[in-house]
């Protein structure tokens, strides 16, 4: 076995208690860059999740009363500890994600930046009062704890996708049952342990990892003692979830896929085109859902993004990401590599041109070569699926309107990206994009003041700024006569 840098949490947390899975079921964690097995976990039944929520409900009311500067407080101890802690912090999410070191140390300040924001949030919970239009009497809208959560997190961001449901959450005053993807569960094991020892009050959170996903959480979407889930995943499980939440009218906030376009015209700056779709496209070896999908470049500076890209692929660095000077990952799993293949094949089978890649590594590990198309037909998978991984592909437009529709021409609108040298033109067409989000000549554009959250079929709600809170408060009108 590969030996952690940190010591990590392997079973269930559980009102306060780390306990192993009913049956004594685990499950193994392993190193994508090599197959080997970095520890392993706990494998959660539906009834280990149950007693997780009986544990959520039974802390709910006393939870929910603290003062906000209590649970301030502890977000903020927890965003000190691990920041005091982001070295290994980082190194482990390398181990079991695979992305390079330095995006994985980006990650733990992007990450635990959620809690820091949400302990700076949890002392400002407004509402709103005035007096009635008609008179006689006084208004007062104020928001509450929606009640106990549901956080289902995926792979690809471990720690950044935990604190980002959970900043709010608690700071809001829910209490929660998470269940990190079964893929990465170690950096989420290792952030609840964080809170636990900066205090955190018995069955505020829970965590339940498992093999069993659905079988899982299943019986926690029917109880109505849940409150609302907050889900980051595929639009695919999205909508099994909504499904699942419409008999109990559950609250839902739904980040899903995305397939963002990135946008180049003919006045953009090279260098800063350059930038911005390297970002865009390889960091975290493509496994974002904010990753771009579809490069629709302007004929007039088509040929010269094409050469300088083709010079910036060759000079990636595909390896362990752990070791130096590695800029390009392994990916997650076989299943991801086999995707890249896919929709790399059926771009080059309906007439796109392969620059570079297009390949798998051999193995152990689920290496795959960064990869450049152009010319892909628009009727080419890969503009309307999210690839996932190291593949950039290549469409030519000419108009400004014909780029809009076919940016638009799309079920998803979480992220595009842009890159034009005339702000005018930049404000019309972020007018015209059908998506939650945009960057303007960058490529990454996350950030936990800002509400992230798409359109269409990108999902519902927000997470970060002020506005994620609001996820996890409903509110409350009262009148009272004067
Ligand atoms: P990805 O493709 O990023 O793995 P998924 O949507 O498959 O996205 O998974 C995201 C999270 O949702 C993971 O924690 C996974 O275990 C969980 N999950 C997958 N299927 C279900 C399901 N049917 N019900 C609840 N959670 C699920």
């Amino acid at each position: 076995m590969t030996s952690l840098p940190i010591d990590v949490p392997t079973d269930l947390f559980i009102a306060g208690e780390w306990r192993p899975a009913t049956g004594g079921g685990t499950v193994a964690v392993t190193d994508p860059a090599d197959g080997s097995e970095l520890a392993r976990v706990a494998d959660a039944r539906p009834e280990d999740a149950v007693a997780a929520l009986d544990a959520a409900c039974a802390a709910q009311r006393e939870w929910a009363a603290t003062a906000p500067r209590e649970r301030s407080d502890l977000l903020r101890a927890a965003f000190e500890a691990i920041m005091d802690s982001a070295e290994e912090m980082a190194r482990l999410m390398t181990c079991e994600m695979g992305k390079p070191l330095a995006e994985s140390r980006a990650e733990v300040t992007y990450g635990a930046e959620f809690l820091r924001w949400f302990s700076e949030e949890a002392v400002r919970i407004g509402g709103r009062h005035g007096t009635r239009p008609e008179g006689g009497a006084d208004m007062v809208v104020r928001p509450y704890p929606v009640g106990p959560c549901l956080l289902i997190t995926p792979w690809n961001f471990p720690l950044a996708m935990a604190t980002r449901k959970l900043g709010p959450a608690l700071a809001a005053g829910c209490t929660t049952v998470l269940k990190p993807a079964t893929l990465t569960p170690l950096t989420t094991l290792a952030t609840v342990r964080v809170l636990e020892q900066a205090g955190l009050p018995r069955g505020v959170v829970n965590v339940v990892t498992t093999t069993s996903a659905s079988a899982v959480t299943k019986p926690l979407m029917a109880d109505p003692r849940l409150r609302k889930v907050s889900f980051t995943g595929s639009t695919e499980v999205g909508r099994i979830l909504l499904e699942q939440a419409a008999p109990t009218v559950l609250r839902t906030s739904m980040e899903l896929g995305g397939n963002a376009p990135f946008l180049v015209f003919d006045d953009a700056d090279l260098d800063t085109t350059v930038t911005a779709a390297m970002q865009a496209k390889f960091r975290n070896i493509g496994q974002a859902c904010t990753a771009a999908n579809r490069f629709l470049v302007q004929r007039g500076i088509a040929d010269a993004l094409v050469e300088r890209l083709t010079a910036e692929i060759d000079a990636l660095v595909v390896g362990r990401g752990t070791d130096e000077g590695v800029t390009i990952g392994p990916l997650v799993d076989d299943d991801a590599v086999a995707k890249c293949l896919e929709l790399t094949r059926d771009a080059v089978d309906r007439g796109a041109t392969l620059v570079r890649g297009g390949e798998a590594l051999d193995g152990p590990g689920h290496f795959m070569q960064p990869t450049l198309l152009t010319d892909v037909p628009a009727d080419a998978r890969i503009c309307a699926e999210e690839v996932f991984g190291p593949v950039l592909p290549i469409t030519v437009f000419d108009t400004e309107e014909e780029a809009v529709a076919l940016a638009n021409d799309t079920e998803f609108g979480l992220t595009s990206y842009l890159c034009t040298g005339d702000m005018v033109r930049a404000r019309r067409v972020v007018d015209q994009l059908e998506v939650g989000m945009v960057g303007i000549n960058l490529g990454v554009l996350s950030n936990a003041a800002a509400p992230f959250g798409g359109v269409k079929q990108s999902g519902l709600g927000r997470e970060g700024g002020a506005e994620g809170i609001a996820e996890y408060q409903s509110l409350r009108y009262t009148l009272t006569p004067l």
